[in-house]
């Protein structure tokens, strides 16, 4: 095993840690992922690294088609190839359970099963897309069960999960791969009927219990409903459940509130918040939405075309963002406290993905730009007297960097 510790040298071990405990939980080391398309190539994921530390929530903000979803996905290795292409780059991960930490872009198929849906689960955008129509809602979250909880399923039913006799198989395949033919076989078999209603039963219950943590009315109706007939909070709802209901380490929420009514968001966004306290899973969101983001997360990355800008503790970010980018967007954020006033917009437009700005990626619209900023591209470096990363010269020296005073950005110069 590959011991790591950081950030406050806490060593993974084999114990269930709590909340923030500094272990990393999964780590994307300069990941690249790339799109063919006829225009050209474009560099939609390029050069990111950031580490998610247990039980945290970290937040993954920027503007649409900044990358932040094709990173997020990328944990489940959910983006097609092709079109996407896998340039470089590694998503680690390391888990609790203290074995060797997996790459997922490259796990065998097999090894991505076990961790898919199972220790890293996804709520998705529209849950209204990512439920199957034809299926009653029991048997959506049901199959997750089935996958990846066999042995629980059949001990909880009293069943010997090494049983090896022919009743043994049948209920082995009914709780692990269950399929209509199976299930009438199991219950049908004088010497399976009695296990295979226990096995039904215990994963019904199981259902219901995940249905009923997120506070959903009346989960025994709703198991037995089709997706059509609930409304966009009560699908989210649904969604968590299934995302939930393997008690994953890692949950991915890709933009959860974005389809739902206002009046839900702030609902929804502390039921996970709430569920993710119990299951002390880490959390990470993806959001364009800032005040989302700062109700909910303990540290933020900013994404700037394709790559990490700036990542902090969420209370020091929104305090005092360091990089030019992450100031233009809190600034042009709307706040409930102020009087009207006319919004700051960051000066230009997000670059095409295709050509990126070489260098800063954020030079033609920063209005610190210096001449070190259009040739040398800035890494990501931990500030002085600050804590957390930010890929910005202001917060470098000429001698860090190798250049002359006068080729650096300063906060007084602007253009
Ligand atoms: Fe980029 Fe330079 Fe602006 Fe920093 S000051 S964001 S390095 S252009």
């Amino acid at each position: 095993m590959t011991e790591r510790t950081r950030p406050s040298g806490v060593a993974i071990g084999q114990e269930r840690p709590g909340p923030a405990s500094g272990r990393v939980l999964a780590s994307v080391q300069d990941l690249r992922i790339h799109f063919r398309t006829k225009a050209g190539l474009v560099h939609a994921v390029d050069g990111v690294s950031f580490d998610i530390l247990d039980g945290e929530a970290l937040g993954l903000v920027g503007e649409t088609g900044c990358g932040k979803t094709v990173t997020a996905r990328s944990f489940l290795r959910l983006v097609p190839m092709p079109p996407g292409v896998h340039a470089g780059g590694r998503v680690l991960f390391h888990g609790r359970s203290g074995e060797e930490a997996v790459d997922v872009m490259t796990a065998p198929e097999a090894r991505l099963r076990d961790i898919r849906g199972n220790r890293i689960a996804m709520i998705f955008q529209d849950p209204g897309k990512a439920l199957n129509p034809a299926l009653p809602i029991g048997d959506q979250i049901a199959e997750v069960l089935y996958a990846h909880r066999t042995d629980e399923v059949l001990r909880r039913a009293g069943v010997d999960p090494t049983d090896g006799s022919v009743a043994g198989h049948l209920l082995r395949r009914m709780a692990n791969q269950r399929t209509r033919h199976v299930e009438t076989l199991a219950l049908r078999s004088p010497g399976v009927r009695a296990g295979a209603r226990r096995v039904r039963a215990v994963v019904e219950e199981w259902v219901i219990a995940s249905l009923a943590e997120t506070r959903i009315a009346d989960p025994r109706k709703i198991m037995k409903s089709y997706p059509h007939e609930l409304s966009g909070g009560m699908k989210q709802r649904v969604m968590i459940a299934q995302a939930l209901a393997c008690d994953p380490e890692l949950l991915i929420a890709d933009e959860p509130t974005t389809a739902l009514d206002v009046t839900i968001q702030a609902r929804i966004l502390d039921l996970i918040r709430e569920l993710q306290a119990r299951h002390r899973s880490a959390v990470l969101y993806i959001s364009h939405d800032l005040s989302v983001v700062k109700r909910v997360c303990d540290r933020v990355a900013v994404m700037y075309a394709g790559r990490i800008v700036e990542t902090r503790d969420s209370e020091d970010l929104f305090r005092a963002p360091l990089h030019p980018y992450t100031r233009g967007l809190l600034a042009a954020t709307p706040s409930h406290r102020e009087e009207r006033v006319r919004l700051a917009a960051i000066d230009g437009t997000v670059p095409e993905l295709i050509d990126p700005p070489p260098a800063c990626r954020f030079h033609p619209r920063c209005p610190h730009a210096a001449e070190v900023c259009t040739v040398i591209d800035p890494p990501l470096r931990t500030p002085h007297a600050e804590e957390g990363e930010v890929a910005c010269f202001l917060y470098q020296t000429p001698d860090e960097v190798g250049v002359e005073p006068e080729q650096m950005p300063t906060l007084e110069r602007t253009r």
